[in-house]
């Protein structure tokens, strides 16, 4: 069998796989109407909220766009925080509507620096909103979330949109303590599901930012998705097996608890990167202590082909990772480790790590 090691879709579990094979149901009648509401009401307890929360069906990217277009207008300032592939697409999304976009880069291997956010946040006092993302999946960095809300919340009281795709339900993401405006995230990550659905919350102070957003918007408007909520319905037909498997994976996750979840997660992320470390590899990130838990990126050796490594270990070992993206490609490897990833499934990648690496000339370090 194929070990999926990719950081999303991640490799789905049976019961979930048969969930989907439920024959389909109205999505406007009665039986759709009790599966909207008890997963929604059980989204909210996983984003640990009392905002409300939707359903969209889409890629994480869909829910990103929805942050963007329902809270911002053309010409608004916003400052995009990026340390990566997927910060730097929070910013292409934006300017692609026509924000003023001030893109605060940091290297890729770092996190957000609090003292630059601020300088930035100083340098442009009529910015409306910050742009985050909580866990750079191109980089296997997680950023200090709570740190950079607390200083767009409480020192600047801006709008805070949080990219938490490879986030939310796999690290401790405390929407309403940390007041995050817009989270959004989707469903081939750690929630233990196929693509197809994206989530996204939606605070007091981002209804009121729609209120005021001339931002053109149709099947993102977080006002339809909302008035079809009050009746029970999802404004767009949805995709309706994805849901069966959310309501049977958000009974899972309830009945584990969000305490284990993450605690599982810290300890495969410490497994994976000490294995990775005893292989005489290091990982990419530029410290453990902002190394992610759900995906670790590696750095390919120097003179090291990256992309022979990869199709060897796919080739001879059936192990399926995923290499660096956009300038990164060649440089790094990653391996997703989110949901319910056994130390055995790493380890047996780690074991194909050891085969390969000689084979392609690695003599340690
Ligand atoms: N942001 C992050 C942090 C991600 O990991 C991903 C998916 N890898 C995305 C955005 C884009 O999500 P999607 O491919 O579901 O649109």
């Amino acid at each position: 069998m194929v070990n999926l090691r990719i950081p999303g879709p991640i490799p789905v579990n049976d019961d979930i796989l048969e969930a989907m094979g439920t024959p389909m149901i109205n999505h406007r009648g009665a039986e759709f109407k009790e599966i909207l509401y008890r997963t929604t009401d059980r989204l909210k307890k996983v984003f640990s909220t009392r905002n409300d929360v939707y359903i969209i069906t889409g890629s994480g990217t869909s829910a990103m766009e929805a942050a963007v277009v329902n809270t911002l207008s053309p010409g608004d300032k916003a400052i995009n925080a990026t340390v990566g592939v997927f910060g730097n697409r929070f910013g292409i999304i934006s300017e692609r509507y026509g924000v003023d976009l001030v893109s605060l880069e940091f290297p890729f291997g770092s996190d957000v620096d609090l003292d630059i956010l601020r300088n930035c946040l100083n340098a442009n006092p009529d910015a409306k909103a910050v742009m985050v993302t909580h866990n750079e999946t191109s980089t296997g960095v997680t950023n200090n979330l709570e740190a950079i809300a607390s200083v767009v919340k409480k020192e600047y009281d801006k709008l805070i949109l949080v990219d938490g795709i490879s986030s939310v339900c796999s690290l401790p993401l405390e929407t309403d303590e940390w007041e995050l405006d817009v989270v959004a995230t989707a469903s081939q990550k750690g929630w233990m599901l196929p693509p197809g659905l994206a989530f996204i919350s939606f605070s007091e102070r981002a209804w009121e930012a729609h209120s005021q957003s001339n931002m053109p918007r149709f099947y993102l408007d977080m006002a339809e998705y909302k008035r079809y909520y009050e009746i029970g319905q999802p404004p767009f037909t949805p995709s309706v097996s994805c849901m069966f498997a959310l309501d049977l994976a958000l009974q899972q996750i309830i009945d584990e608890g969000m305490g284990s979840i993450f605690e599982r997660h810290a300890s495969i992320g410490r497994y994976t990167r000490d294995g990775i470390t005893k292989l005489g590899l290091r990982i990419f990130p530029v410290s453990d202590s902002i190394a992610s838990n759900t995906c670790t990126a590696v750095t390919v050796p120097e003179g090291l082909d990256g992309s022979k490594l990869m199709s060897k270990m796919r080739e001879d070992h059936q192990v399926v990772l995923a290499g660096g993206q956009a300038s990164l490609n060649g440089k790094i490897f990653r391996l997703g480790h989110m949901g319910t990833t056994k130390e055995s499934d790493i380890q047996e990648a780690l074991d194909a790590l050891e085969i390969v690496l000689p084979e392609i000339g690695f003599r340690g370090t």
